[in-house]
């Protein structure tokens, strides 16, 4: 059923283009103001993703004017460079694509911030994924062992095109970015390339700057909370990295965090549910 439907069905209402610019509690309750103006309600549930804010790390500020620098999150295709060489910063998922996909076209030279592993797309014709989910890697709670293994790790790169590129060098793979001069970046091996865009994969960080609520929030600026349950009575968090496991941020997780939050605000009503 198509969400406006099932909003209508069950009398919710949905707002598009209504940002929340400060959310705080006022007389037992949280008033959010909007660009739409202000709602006011018992209980919230934020669930404003686990990728806000790009990061590009402060050395960019040294690379000169004329070469084309762009985040990872607003890479389109190769019409947004330079003609010439490109670097791609980060060897996540995202750095591993648009490196992929740059190499029929540029000169692209990869810097990994760390020892890269590569996991095929599938196994005997099922998707990794489904593996993951069968060998209960996804959903390993994140204070079991095997949560915390995978914790630990950076993310496998999906797929093996990237090995294959750096193999036969249509990729040149450098290790961590550690210096920028003008053109020329230096890597943590004493090489250096000279570059016409780079392109930082570097991933996001949080953005609460607008949850104005005493103690909401760890010194980091990280929401403070257990299984999405914060310790402000009402605040619920849903899709945070690591929530209750790796699947907690992934589309096929979050239903399974969305009914633990759901449950605790049922019983709030003494309502049960699901
Ligand atoms: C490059 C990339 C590839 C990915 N590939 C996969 C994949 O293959 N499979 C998978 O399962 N997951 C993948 N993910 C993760 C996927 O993006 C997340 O699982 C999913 O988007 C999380 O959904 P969400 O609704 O929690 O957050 P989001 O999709 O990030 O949605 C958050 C929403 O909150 C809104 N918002 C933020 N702040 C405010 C505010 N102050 N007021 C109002 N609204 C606000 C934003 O505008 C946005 O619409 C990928 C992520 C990236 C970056």
């Amino acid at each position: 059923m198509a969400l406006k439907q099932y909003a209508e069905k069950h009398q919710f209402h949905i707002r598009l283009n209504t940002e929340v610019l400060s959310l705080i509690r006022k007389n037992d309750e949280f008033q959010a103001e909007t660009n739409q103006g202000l709602f006011t309600s018992q209980h919230v549930i934020v669930a404003t993703g686990p990728f806000q804010k790009p990061f590009i790390p402060p050395l960019s500020n040294n690379l000169d004017k004329s070469i084309k620098q762009l985040h990872s999150a607003n890479y389109r295709n190769l019409d947004d460079l330079n003609k010439g060489s490109v670097l791609v910063v980060g060897s996540g998922n995202s750095g591993a694509q648009i490196a992929v996909e740059l190499a029929g076209s540029h000169r692209v030279i990869l810097s990994a911030g760390h020892r890269i592993t590569y996991m095929p797309l599938s196994i005997l014709g099922k998707s990794i994924f489904w593996c993951f989910d069968k060998l209960g890697i996804l959903n390993a709670p994140s204070d079991t062992r095997l949560g915390q293994i995978i914790r630990k790790r950076p993310d496998p790169v999906f797929g093996l095109e990237l090995k294959q590129m750096v193999k036969s060098e249509q990729i040149i793979s450098k290790p961590k970015a550690e210096k920028v001069e003008n053109h020329t970046v230096y890597f943590t091996d004493g090489t250096s390339v000279e570059v016409e865009n780079v392109i930082w994969a570097t991933g996001f960080r949080f953005d609460y700057g607008w949850l104005h609520i005493p103690n909401a929030l760890d010194e980091h600026g990280k929401p403070i909370q257990q299984k999405g349950i914060s310790p402000v009575n009402g605040l619920y968090y849903i899709g945070l990295p690591w929530q209750t496991s790796r699947n907690s941020a992934l589309i096929g997780g979050v239903g399974i965090d969305a009914a633990q939050v759901v449950k605790k605000i049922y019983s709030h009503y003494n309502l049960t549910t699901i």
